[in-house]
Order: structure tokens, then sequence, then C-alpha cells
């Protein structure tokens, strides 16, 4: 991965710093970014307004692909409508969910009712990671576990040195801790149903002003009637999408075998331990993962994840 994260990580700078201009770009050019698109057109959120952009000409013939999230340069043509005229640099992309820019993956379990599953967790930290956006780990219903339930989890965890919150929206812990998480970034919330991904998103924007009324509006309307991903804006620089889905994600397909324990914290910073180079950390001898497995450095559940998802890896590039 080594090339391709360093083109990436000056695109990421790139992109931070036009995010960081002024949003005015020329007279009347100016930038936002795009929390939907519907029926042929685009909501373009700018200084607390939502824009209803169309396409120009030229990108609808060049088929230019506009995502939720994507900076874009726009003109006003009057009041709250404009048109796109330039998409900016994007940082990543996603196809499920089809969204630009995201810097956090918002990886929500709960810690009974149901039960935390954390193959599913691995699987959305491994996808995260390779696609270089943030994993955080937020266990919700902490209210249900005792305190010793809460470390045990903490302890799978801490070696990756993933961010982890545990969180309930009954008693409000945790809850204004994920607010600083989220705040600035534009993260996707995800989990299976049930964890309680509809009353943290209330949880968040009780407290949270939306933007505008008429952006909450809009939102509202538009979330009961779609297949399209929805943004929302929690405030100028603070974008959160509420996605369905991720509970069968497949191992992204370009995965090699030899990537998947890069996708691991730690185990990247321990296979320098290991004897051969090429060490898949499963049968070879003088393995230092599986040394740190054995003196507790590793959670097992992380290793055993490791070695479903290899098999995975490699089903997968049999059939390519
Ligand atoms: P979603 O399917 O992920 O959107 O989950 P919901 O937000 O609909 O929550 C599922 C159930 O869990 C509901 O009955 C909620 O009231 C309940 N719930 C959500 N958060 C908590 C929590 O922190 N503690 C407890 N005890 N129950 C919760
Ligand atoms: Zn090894």
């Amino acid at each position: 991965m080594g090339r391709k994260n360093s083109s990436e990580n000056q695109q990421k700078e790139s992109v931070q710093q036009e995010q960081e201009a002024t949003v005015t770009v020329g007279e009347n050019l100016r930038e936002g970014t795009i929390i939907k698109g519907y029926s042929g057109f685009y909501y373009v959120a700018c200084d607390g307004v939502l824009y209803e952009c169309s396409l120009r000409g030229k990108n609808r013939q060049k088929k230019v692909k506009f995502l939720p999230g994507d900076r874009v340069e726009f003109s006003i043509a009057n009041g709250q409508t404009g048109a796109i005229e330039a998409v900016l640099p994007r940082r990543n992309e996603l196809l499920r969910p089809p969204v630009a820019n995201l810097d956090q993956l918002i990886i929500l379990a709960a810690l009974y009712d149901p039960l935390p599953d954390l193959r599913l967790i691995d699987r959305l930290t491994v996808f995260a990671q390779w696609n270089e956006i943030t994993p955080v780990i937020c266990f919700n219903k902490c209210d249900l576990v005792n305190e010793a339930e809460q470390q045990r989890l903490a302890k799978i965890y801490q070696p990756s040195g993933f961010p982890v919150l545990f969180c309930s929206t009954v008693t409000g812990q945790g809850i204004e801790e994920l607010h600083e998480r989220l705040h600035g970034k534009f993260s996707v919330l995800a989990g299976n149903s049930g964890v309680g991904k509809s009353s943290m998103m209330n949880a968040i924007s009780d407290e949270w002003q939306l933007a505008t009324g008429e952006i909450s509006d809009k939102l509202k309307r538009g979330k009961h009637t779609t297949r399209h991903v929805e943004l929302f804006q929690l405030d100028a620089r603070t974008l959160i999408a509420d996605t369905p889905g991720f509970s069968s994600l497949q191992l992204p397909e370009d995965i090699r075998r030899e990537d998947l324990c890069r996708l691991f914290p730690e185990f990247l910073s321990r296979m320098d331990g290991c004897r051969f180079a090429t060490c898949m950390h499963k049968n070879e001898p003088d393995c230092a993962i599986k040394d740190a497995l054995a003196q507790g450095e590793i959670a097992q559940s992380r290793y055993e994840n490791y070695l479903a998802f290899l098999e995975e890896v490699i089903q997968q590039e049999r059939s390519y």
C-alpha cells in the first residue's frame, strides 16, 4: 500500500487546504458540500443555506459523477438555486454507501440485546482502514452491562489503538464524547439493526442544532422516501450519514492476503519480529504475532477474525 498511501496523503493535504480556504471562490462562485442528489438536482450546503443546484451541460455530458460529501464549486443563479461548476479532488470514495470524503466510520455495536458481533466490528475496521477512514468503535447500551464487561471489550481493542467509546442513549453516558469525535468531520454510522443507530442519531441531533430550519425540513422530508444517502449537517463542518446496510459487507475485492495483517495495527507494529518476511501468522514458526497472542498482548478474537478474513481473501483471490 506504500505508494498508494503517499499519493493519497498528498491529495488529502491538498483537499484539507482547500476546505480551510474561504468559501467564496470567484465573484459568483461559491464552495459547498453536496448533501444529497435527488431527481436530477443536487442540494449543496454553504454557509448554513441549502442551494438546489443543477448540473451545467458540460458536466452532464462528461457524465461526471457527484456524490454526497463532494466539495463542489457552484454559481448562484438566484435566491437558493444554482449550478454546479466543478467538483474538487476527492480524498476517498465509497461505493456502498455512495459517498465521498469520509473522515470516520462510526462502528456502532450494542453491549447487550443484541450482543456485540466482534467479527462484524473487525470487518468494518478492515474496510475503514483499507479506505483510509478512521474507524471509531462505539459500544452502546452500556446501561445493560456491568463495568467488567466494558473493560473486557476495551482490552480487546486497546492494542489496536482504535478509538473506543462506551455510550448509552438511555443514561447519556458517552454522548458528549461522541459529539466531540463527530465535530468538524464527515462520519458514517454503521451497525446491525437494533444496536441503537436511530436512538443515537436522535440523541445527537436533539442536542445539536441543525444548520438551518430549511436544511432540517428538507432532510426530514427526504428521509422516508429514499434509497438515496442523505447527509445530516450538524453544523457548517460536521456531517453525518445515516445509512442502512454494512452488515453483510464483503471485504474489499482488491485486498491481497499480504495486505490484511497491515490493516490490524497491533499486528503491523509487531510483524518485523516474524522470522519470515512472508509470514501470514498462521502456521509459520517464530511468528511475532502468535507470540504476542500467547502473551495476551493481542486478543484471541482479533486473531481469530484475522484468520477468518485471511481465508475469505484467499477465496476471493481464487475467484478472479
Ligand atoms: P437501530 O435499529 O440501530 O436504529 O436501533 P434503535 O435506535 O431503533 O434501537 C433499538 C432498541 O434499542 C430500541 O428499543 C431502543 O429503545 C433501544 N436502545 C437504544 N439505545 C439504548 C441504550 O443505550 N440502552 C438501552 N437499554 N436500550 C437502548
Ligand atoms: Zn508472523
